[in-house]
């Protein structure tokens, strides 16, 4: 695994949005999935003990625990982006300047209204608008055009998330362990590990898939 390949498990907030190496391994998290593999060069060291690695894994790794394949995983629906229309790319909506919502006012009174060029989304389509700011890649869609909408999957008693799933399921011989309640779930896969988070069954809503 390279430096490129660990990036896209971390996550967005600043604590996450980098692999860090922390006694000779690198990780990479996002805050639901952490993967950990051999130190790779020129992943930095960790500055703060934040998150606390050596804790995860002397808590929810157990000895004798019994690991399980990944069964098969549905593939996402998908839906084009509303923002970017598809596009990936978004400029500021030249009518409202990218604030969603207009102002005018006449003589009895002032008014804000959502913008009807864009939708209320602030955005324009980079080829369509007389606008030259540069184009920007859609922070909704992160310049893909679709969004996904992921359900659920039961594995080895626990429910997660099947965008984590079939993130496990690309790293190759993955296993995953039985959780204890809601305690994170340890993986193993060639040239590495890691832990994902279950989601708790009674904050899923009902008729969600399973
Ligand atoms: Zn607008
Ligand atoms: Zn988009």
């Amino acid at each position: 695994m390279t430096k490129e390949d660990l990036q896209k498990y971390c996550g967005e907030e600043d604590i996450i949005s980098k692999p860090f190496s922390k006694g000779g391994f690198s990780y990479a998290t996002d805050g639901v999935l952490i993967i950990r593999v051999a130190q790779i060069e020129g992943v930095e060291e960790q500055i703060i003990n934040k998150p606390n690695v050596d804790s995860l894994w002397s808590k929810h790794v157990h000895e004798g625990d019994s690991y399980f394949p990944i069964p098969e995983i549905p593939e996402p629906e998908s839906n084009v982006c509303t923002w970017c229309f598809g596009t990936g790319n978004v400029n500021p909506c030249p009518e409202c300047n990218g604030e969603g919502v207009v102002y005018f006012s006449n003589h009895y009174n002032e008014y804000e209204c959502d913008c009807e060029t864009c939708d209320g989304s602030g955005f324009h389509i980079g080829d369509k608008t007389e606008d030259k700011r540069e184009p920007k890649i859609c922070k909704r869609c992160k310049g893909e055009g679709k969004i996904y909408k992921y359900g659920n999957s039961t594995v080895s008693g626990r429910l997660y998330n099947n965008k984590y799933l079939l993130m496990l399921k690309k790293l190759p011989n993955c296993v995953l362990a039985e959780a204890k309640d809601l305690d994170p779930g340890h993986f193993i896969f060639d040239g590495g590990d890691g832990f994902i988070m279950p989601l708790d069954p009674s904050f899923v809503s009902v008729g969600g898939k399973k």
